[in-house]
C-alpha cells in the first residue's frame, strides 16, 4: 500500500484497527519485518492495555496477535502470549499521560537516520513546516516541535525511567498545545500517541512525514536547507517588485 491509506473506521474494534494499522504502516515501510508495536489503552480504572505480541509480522496480524496487559505490562488475559519487548513503555507512556488512548511505536529510515545524528543534542528540532499543523494543538506553521532522542537501550526499566525523568514536569493536565506529541530512540525509532488510535496514526503520519523533509533537507547544499524559510524570502520580494 502506497500514498493515503483509507481512513480507519470508528466503529471497527480495536484488534481490527490495529491489524489495519499494522498492514498500513508495513506497506508505507514504517513497521518492516516484526518491528514495531501498538496498543490502544482498553480502560483507565485500572489501566488496561490491548497490546501487539511480541515477534509479530506487521502485514500480517492476526485476531490473536494481541494480549491484554495491566500497568505493569504483565499479561492479564490469562493467555501465555509474550507481549511485545516494549510492553512497559506503552504503560508508561499511557499511565504518564492521561488523555492518551493509542500508543504507536514504528521503526522507519528516516526516523532511524534522524534519531541516529541528533542524539548528541538530545533531541530533533522540527521548524517552520506547514504539515506540524497536523500535531494536536498546533495551529501554525510558525513553530518548533523538540522531539526527544532517548539512548537506545534492551532495558525498557531503564528507558520507561529515563522517560519518566525527562517528562517528570509536565502537567498534561493542561489544555492546549501538549508538551511533547512523541519521542525518538536513537537508531531505533519513533513513539507517538494520540487521544485515541486515529489521532495516534495521524501522528505518525505527520512525524514521518516530517523526519523525511528534515532529512532530505540537509542533503541540500547550504542556504536551501530551510525550504519554508527560502519559501517565505521568494515571497517577500515577489511582493517588493
Ligand atoms: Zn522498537
Amino acid at each position: 500500500m502506497t500514498g493515503a491509506a483509507p481512513p480507519i473506521p470508528a466503529a471497527a474494534d480495536a484488534v481490527d484497527q490495529l491489524r489495519a494499522v499494522g498492514r498500513e504502516f508495513h506497506g508505507r515501510s514504517w513497521s518492516l519485518g516484526t518491528s514495531s508495536n501498538y496498543s490502544v489503552v482498553t480502560a483507565r480504572e485500572p489501566l488496561e492495555l490491548l497490546v501487539t505480541a511480541s515477534g509479530k509480522d506487521k502485514s500480517a496480524l492476526g485476531r490473536d496477535d494481541f494480549v491484554r496487559v495491566d500497568a505493569a505490562g504483565r499479561v492479564v488475559d490469562g493467555s501465555s502470549r509474550r507481549s511485545s519487548a516494549e510492553t512497559l513503555l506503552h504503560c508508561t507512556l499511557a499511565g504518564m499521560i492521561p488523555s492518551v488512548g493509542a500508543v504507536l511505536h514504528t521503526h522507519s529510515v528516516w526516523g532511524t537516520i534522524l534519531s541516529a545524528a541528533d542524539l548528541p543534542r538530545g533531541g530533533l528540532r522540527i521548524a517552520g513546516y506547514e504539515m506540524l499543523k497536523g500535531l494536536e494543538g498546533i495551529g501554525t506553521h510558525d513553530t518548533v516541535e523538540e522531539v526527544p532522542i532517548f539512548a537506545n537501550t534492551q532495558d525498557m526499566v531503564d528507558l520507561s525511567v529515563r522517560v519518566r525523568r525527562h517528562f517528570a514536569g509536565v502537567d498534561w493536565t493542561q489544555p492546549g498545545r501538549p508538551a511533547a506529541h512523541g519521542f525518538l530512540l536513537a537508531g531505533h525509532g519513533l513513539y507517538t500517541w494520540g487521544g485515541d488510535l486515529a489521532e495516534a496514526r495521524r501522528h505518525v503520519e505527520i512525524f514521518e512525514f516530517l523526519f523525511e523533509c528534515v532529512a532530505r533537507a540537509r542533503m541540500l547544499p547550504p542556504g536551501d536547507r530551510s525550504p519554508a524559510a527560502t519559501g517565505h524570502r521568494q515571497v517577500q520580494q515577489q511582493q517588493q517588485q
